[in-house]
């Protein structure tokens, strides 16, 4: 570092031009004026927030050099504004305010990756959206088809090929048109990381790694050991479906299966291994009663010529019926819930949108006509009605308890939403006398195995895999073995084609490129069953949980309302 430099800005920081401290620059403990100080800064913060959102969503909606352009501007003042607004922030100490001011103070000090020099952060900025890029516009050819996209077609593709050779080439193509291109980038991107990460200082707590920084909003010190322990008490029945589904894959597959054990990470229904219930229509032998009524309503929606906006209006349904509130006009007018189809590329993972007004909401998603993603839209409506429920509070308390509350809401909804007798209540499932709903309650606790239970082990690798590499315990010409490690060792799930470090796996997740905390995933696939069983006490006292439906609950509705009103 150039010293002068950092001794005149230190000068500029705690002296007046006479070159004594002023009063003004001394450390503030009033708390009436911290107070005044807090509403005028959450003010600044919402516009601030407000800008840099419009800016990306316009990216992320529509991706071009102008909109690139645009967005990146939209990080480098919102970074300016941090680094100023913490210099404020840190005139005050805040140690012996009340809570609900001390935390303000808390979360107004930590300002990530902003605190990184002009030069390093828009070295960042740079690495990050090239990733985020070349995750979004990856096209690969499969077969004799090409221009094939992850969303819809690859995505698609995993879910339902049965063709082991196909299957195997979209993975592969998938990883080497992804994650492979991005290796470089991301180790870049990890080291500016950490770098924030020791620059960043709440009162005494000092942060060393990127990962440092996302688990603070956990609020607890050791949220990694929790995660840790809460995988180990599930494992033993993860690897009971993991052994009922590698059995019947042996069956489909009698010369494909590895030796050790493990199952071959294509196989199992989609990108990732990361949720498997699409296997129960490929793979014989897993849905015990394939002549029953599908429990994926995926053929019925489309016989029903259900759209994309229908699939909306019946989550918002489910909600306002709980007593949560409609959409608002805003959500409807600037949302973008169906891929364009012009010629103008989106990002397409699903996300739900807080834009720092009081009715500016949006969700984008690239929504096909299907069960999968009527369960996603619940997902992103969950966080909708969250955003609504603490639009009130102060900007930086407009956040969620924790990461695992927020992405736990929507699906807590959508467990009632699947049951097979809300299916059939919405029409979607037909059911006549004659059925036996033994039989299509088992098909049903099956699936929900498949997705949700067997998510479990790679809900916390994804994290894992950071923590060692973030800390430094993996070296970075390791980063993909350890990977497959960590794939081999939680999930038991192999490489279908030897590996190397040329390739770079992680990265063909697009929570890796995008800088998304995971385990908040983990957390949330415990939570919304807690959640629910707690909401299934009112007015579905007594009935089975995996047939509870809270649908028009008012009272569990009210409940669950109270849970998101609290501020963060
Ligand atoms: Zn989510």
């Amino acid at each position: 570092m150039n010293l002068s430099v950092f001794v005149s800005l230190i000068t500029l920081l705690v002296m007046r031009s006479d070159g004594k401290p002023s009063k003004d620059d001394s450390i503030i403990t009033n708390e009436d004026k911290a107070k005044e100080y807090l509403k005028e800064v959450n003010g600044r913060m919402e516009v601030e927030y407000r800008k840099q959102s419009e800016a990306w969503w316009g990216y992320s909606t529509d991706m071009n050099n102008r909109t690139l352009e645009a967005q990146t501007k939209a990080m480098e003042a919102f970074d300016e504004f941090q680094k100023k607004q913490a210099i404020e922030t840190k005139r005050y100490n805040w140690t012996n305010f009340d809570e609900y001011n001390r935390r303000q103070f808390d979360r107004l000090a930590l300002i990530g990756t902003s605190a990184l020099s002009e030069k390093d952060s828009k070295t960042f900025t740079r690495v990050t959206t090239e990733m985020e890029t070349i995750y979004s516009s990856a096209k690969i050819c499969v077969a004799d088809k090409c221009d094939l996209e992850l969303d819809p077609d690859l995505e698609k593709l995993m879910a339902e090929s049965k063709d082991y050779d196909k299957l195997l080439e979209a993975w592969v193509k998938w990883r080497d048109a992804s994650g492979k291109l991005m290796r470089k980038n991301y180790i870049k991107y990890y080291h500016l990381g950490n770098k924030a990460a020791k620059l960043n200082k709440v009162l005494n707590r000092e942060f060393k790694t990127l990962d440092d920084i996302w688990l603070y909003s956990w609020e607890t010190d050791d949220i990694r050991e929790q995660t840790a322990k809460q995988l180990d008490q599930m494992l033993p029945f993860y690897q009971k479906i993991h052994a009922f589904v590698r059995m019947r894959l042996e069956k489909a597959f009698p010369d494909k299966m590895p030796k050790d054990r493990t199952i071959p990470a294509h196989l199992l229904g989609n990108m990732w291994a990361q949720q498997w219930g699409n296997i129960m229509n490929t793979v014989p032998g897993v849905d015990p009663f394939p002549s029953l009524a599908p429990i994926d309503v995926t053929n019925e929606m489309k016989a029903q010529k259900y759209t994309a906006k229908r699939m909306f209006e019946l989550s918002e349904q489910f909600f306002v019926d709980l007593g949560f509130e409609k959409m608002t006009q805003k959500f409807w007018e600037k949302s973008v819930i169906e891929k364009h189809k012009d010629n103008r590329s989106m990002v397409c993972h699903a996300s739900a949108w807080d834009f720092y007004t009081q009715d500016d909401f949006r969700i984008k998603q690239c929504t096909d006509v299907d069960m999968e993603d009527l369960i996603i839209i619940h997902h992103e409506m969950g966080h909708i009605e969250y955003f609504m429920q603490y639009r009130a509070q102060p900007a930086v308390y407009r956040d969620g308890a924790n990461p695992g509350f927020h992405e736990a809401i929507g699906d807590l909804i959508a467990l009632s939403v699947a049951t097979p007798k809300h299916l059939n209540k919405i029409g979607l499932l037909r059911m006549d006398d004659s059925i036996d709903m033994k039989k299509i309650n088992i098909k049903f606790q099956l699936k929900m195995a498949l997705d949700k239970l067997a998510f479990l082990p790679f809900g916390f690798i994804v994290d894992k895999w950071r923590w060692d590499v973030f800390s430094g315990n993996v070296s970075k010409d390791h980063l993909n073995r350890h990977w497959w490690q960590l794939r081999g060792q939680y999930q038991g799930v192999s490489p279908p084609v030897t590996r190397s470090e040329d390739d770079f796996d992680p990265g063909a997740k697009y929570h890796i490129p995008t800088s998304v905390e995971y385990i908040r995933y983990f957390a949330a696939h415990i939570l919304q069953f807690q959640f629910h069983k707690a909401l299934c006490g009112f007015g579905q006292k007594g009935v089975p949980l995996h047939e509870c439906d809270i649908d028009g609950d008012k009272e569990a509705g009210n409940k669950l309302k109270y849970v998101c009103h609290q501020n963060t």
